[in-house]
């Protein structure tokens, strides 16, 4: 399977923000955005470097890329769908990105960051409506029920993700039983409740151009 294996703190200084890939570091003083927040390399320091107009489409599409930890191909696929959708192709775009099964789990806390609940899935270790489903790209639908395994309730990292999740509160489009390591995904999540920062427009006229 291919994988992004840029360091992840490396892919927000890029991008110049927190993208929350590394789990707990995420949230403490160890995060590399709270301490170097210039882009990486040799010249990521040097200020005034404007990027040209296709430079900020171009990283608008990478920053929503390396949230979600899809790659290039895999993102193409999840736009053309979204184009095929009625609606709004930027809401379509970050709706079905949410819809993947890997970033459900993440977000009713089966792990700490999507990479973490990516392999809990791949390891067997989640179940929609009862059924193992082992492919991270999975698409949830609204009503279905996301639950883990006996044996990854068990895991000790998952269940620090749970807690942490916990404490940090569940996304309005979803609810999670902690204790049954299990959650409903009830809708599909509205634009206003993802981040602001993501700007969908300029991925949809990149394509476009
Ligand atoms: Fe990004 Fe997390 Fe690394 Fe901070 S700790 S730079 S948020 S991956």
């Amino acid at each position: 399977m291919a994988r992004n294996l840029d360091p992840k703190c490396r892919q927000c200084r890029r991008e110049g923000e927190k993208l929350f890939l590394k789990g707990e570091k995420c949230f403490s003083d160890r995060c590399a955005i709270e301490r170097r927040a210039y882009a990486p390399g040799q010249h990521g320091q040097k200020s005034g470097a404007r990027l040209s107009d296709y430079g900020v489409h171009l990283r608008a599409k990478q920053k929503i890329r390396r949230v979600y930890g899809v790659l290039e191909g895999q993102f193409r696929r999840v736009f053309a769908e979204a184009e095929r959708r009625k609606g709004q192709t930027g809401e379509n775009l970050l709706q079905l990105l949410e819809a993947r099964l890997d970033s459900v789990a993440y977000r009713m806390g089966f792990g700490a960051s999507r990479v973490e609940a990516r392999q809990v899935v791949r390891h067997n270790g989640v179940l929609v409506n009862g059924k193992r489903v082992n492919i991270p790209s999975f698409l949830v639908c609204p009503g279905d029920v996301v639950s883990l395994s006996t044996g990854a309730r068990a895991h000790l990292r998952v269940k620090a993700a749970l807690q942490a999740a916990e404490s940090r509160g569940f996304p309005e489009w979803i609810s999670v039983d902690v204790k049954e390591g299990k959650g409903t995904f009830k809708a599909m999540p509205l634009r206003s409740e993802l981040s602001p920062t993501l700007n969908e427009g300029l991925v949809i006229e990149l394509y476009s151009k």
